[in-house]
């Protein structure tokens, strides 16, 4: 078991603040606090991990009240962007470090690890000779060794090129779901957060936007923020338009221009701009969109556009 509460939390830096934020993680479940650079996502990731303390309010792990306990004592695993191996120790004694520490067994233990991260057989290399990919599947089985119910990763894939962050993404949920962790992770890229997240918490200069489930924050976002955030949706005259909402026509006489095209394969993709300047982003089968360039008419599904709240 093991359940987050975060009471009131809050953290005050000089030109910084994280508002009273008030989250409860399920056990098991994979949140993704997700925002732009300096939201305040690793400050309220580094204060759940006992790496800092707050200002006001509580952090509770399976109800018990860890708001002063030092990051040791928290039970709690940390993967961040750069592994910080130690270098001059081989892969099996990265791994093993946490369980010597407290005098456990390794061998099978450590083994056992390799092959959960796809390492297997890599106990005697080096980690200075390891590919980044590599080196953050050993900060993953190191963190994972001493079998904490609850890891937090801070960006853990943000230096990895792309055919390796999706596929360490990919890691990353499997182990959760093997392991029965509760897991909390920290990115600013969409995809990831999408991809890996049951919660997402959207965060924005220090304070909570949105959270909830990611399907639910895509489908119907409360604020231009998410909705922008998340490509879900343009943002025209306080209607939330999902791109795929949008038609384009090709239309001498019209005010508007499609500024650029891509295709993605399965679908195209288009950005126009309208008549008061505002560009949007409109989404449909292949063929749907005149050629960059060409003046056209834009209208949208009004079925499908959402008035915003606030
Ligand atoms: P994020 O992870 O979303 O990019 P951070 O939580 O790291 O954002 O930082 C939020 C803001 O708090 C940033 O402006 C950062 O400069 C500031 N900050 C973070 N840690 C400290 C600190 N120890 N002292 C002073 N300012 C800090
Ligand atoms: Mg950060």
């Amino acid at each position: 078991m093991a359940r987050i509460d975060l009471q009131g939390v809050a953290r005050t830096y000089d030109d910084f603040a994280l508002q009273p934020t008030t989250l409860s993680l399920p056990d098991r479940s994979f949140t993704v606090l997700l925002g732009p650079s300096g939201s305040g996502k690793s400050t309220l990731l580094r204060l759940v991990a006992g790496l800092e303390r707050p200002d006001a309010g509580r952090i509770l792990l399976n109800g018990r009240d860890v708001t002063e306990a030092p990051a040791e004592a928290r039970g709690v695993g940390l993967v961040f962007q750069e592994g910080a191996l130690f270098p001059h120790l081989d892969v099996a004694a990265n791994v093993a470090f946490g369980l010597r520490v407290r005098g456990e067994p390794a061998r099978e233990r450590v083994e056992e690890l390799l092959r959960l991260v796809g390492l297997e057989g890599f106990g005697k290399r080096r980690v200075a000779r390891l590919s980044g990919g590599e080196r953050q599947r050993v900060a993953l089985a190191r963190a994972l060794a001493p079998r904490p119910a609850v890891v937090l990763y801070d960006e853990p894939l943000a230096s990895l090129d792309r055919a390796l962050r999706e596929d360490l993404r990919e890691a990353l949920r499997r182990i959760h779901d093997e392991a029965g962790l509760t897991s909390v992770l920290v990115t600013h890229d969409r995809d990831e957060a999408l991809a890996l997240a049951d919660r997402l918490v959207l965060m924005r200069e220090g304070a909570v936007v949105e959270e909830g489930e990611p399907r639910a924050l895509f489908r119907g976002p409360r604020t231009a923020f998410t909705a922008r955030f998340l490509g879900a949706a343009n943002v025209v005259d306080g209607w939330l338009v999902p791109p795929d909402a949008v038609r384009v026509e090709a239309d001498p006489q019209g005010d508007a221009r499609v500024v650029a095209r891509r295709f993605a394969g399965f679908h195209e993709e288009a950005r126009v701009r309208l008549a008061s300047g505002q560009e949007i982003d409109a989404r449909g089968p292949v063929g749907s969109f005149p050629a960059p360039g060409s003046p056209c008419r834009v209208a949208w599904d009004l079925a499908r556009a959402k008035r915003l709240s606030a």
